[in-house]
């Protein structure tokens, strides 16, 4: 059996030029304020990642950067602000949050229609009940390639490993919507392997570098890699261990270059959509 990378650079470039559109119809400046505590470089990369994409959309990109030692106050108020200007319609904060400033519940500050990054309980349970909503943007980026790659989900077994709140959890309900039978593994999952040969879509979202190898896999199943890891050698790769995988699954999204490449346009997807929904 032949295995092609299902690789992310098609859908999103799919992605992009149906925003462009979008954002043409939309008739308005768009505009996503980025909310940035501290100098963290991982933070400080994703920003940048963010205010590229704005730039080659034409949506106008407004950051916020408050020190490190910022009071809860300050970041309250920095986001109420936001929450009250019109001409702002996205609101993303970088997280995790220095620990001084757990006690903010940041999650439930931003305005549910302002979300795009997806944290607020309320857009969760939009996305638990099949509601509108914005769902979180790894999970929407894995259905945005199954969709593009035009795999058939209704009827068939999904089995993802992971359960955490921004990708297993909201990813299953996801693939629930499109009628796809659901398994949710984890770490106490008794026979993890036995499910996952069980497969017709295997997502894996474990956070374990290489995990996954051909043992897990039913002969061409659709394998979505979702980890994104640095190997021993400094390479960056993914939950599956692709040589192992070889041949016995008929996609397979790469690390890098799989889902990661869409996740950002995901978001900017989000951005377009909150402006085309407030008034
Ligand atoms: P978390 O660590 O929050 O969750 C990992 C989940 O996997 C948990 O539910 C955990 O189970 C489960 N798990 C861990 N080890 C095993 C195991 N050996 N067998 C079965 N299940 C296991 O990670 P995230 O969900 O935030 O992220 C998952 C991966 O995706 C990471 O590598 C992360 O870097 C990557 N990522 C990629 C993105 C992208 O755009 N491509 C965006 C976000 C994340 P339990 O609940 O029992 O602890």
């Amino acid at each position: 059996m032949s295995m092609t990378l299902l690789k992310g650079a098609p859908a999103a470039r799919a992605l992009q030029d149906k925003l462009s559109s979008r954002i043409q119809a939309c008739g308005k400046e768009i505009c996503l304020a980025v909310i940035r505590v501290g100098d963290n470089p991982d933070d400080c990369s994703y920003e940048r990642s963010i205010l590229k994409k704005c730039e080659q959309l034409g949506i106008m990109a407004r950051t916020v950067t408050l020190d490190a030692a910022c009071t809860p106050k300050q970041l309250k108020t920095e986001v109420a602000n936001l929450n009250e200007d019109v001409t702002v319609h996205g609101v993303i904060v970088m997280r995790p949050l220095p620990k001084h400033l757990e006690e903010v519940r940041i999650e439930e500050l931003v305005s549910p229609c302002k979300d795009v990054d997806a944290m607020h309980p309320q857009n969760l349970a939009a996305a638990f009940l099949g509601e509108n909503g914005f769902a979180p943007c790894t999970a929407e980026a894995v259905m945005q390639l199954l969709e593009h790659a035009e795999v058939t989900l209704k009827g068939k077994h999904a089995v993802v490993i992971g359960r955490s709140p921004v990708v297993g959890r909201p990813l299953a309900m996801l693939l629930l919507q499109r009628d796809a039978t659901v398994t949710v593994c984890h770490s106490k999952t008794e026979n993890l392997k036995e499910l996952c040969k069980q497969a017709d879509i295997l997502v894996c979202a474990a956070g374990q570098a290489k995990m996954v190898d051909a043992s897990y896999i039913k002969p061409g199943a659709v394998v979505m890699d979702v980890g994104i890891h640095v190997d021993a050698g400094g390479q960056l790769c993914g939950d599956v261990d692709r040589d192992a995988v070889g041949e016995k699954a008929s996609l397979l999204t790469p690390v890098p270059g799989g889902v990661g490449t869409v996740t950002g346009w995901i978001l900017m997807e989000h951005v377009v959509r909150a402006a085309e929904e407030q008034a």
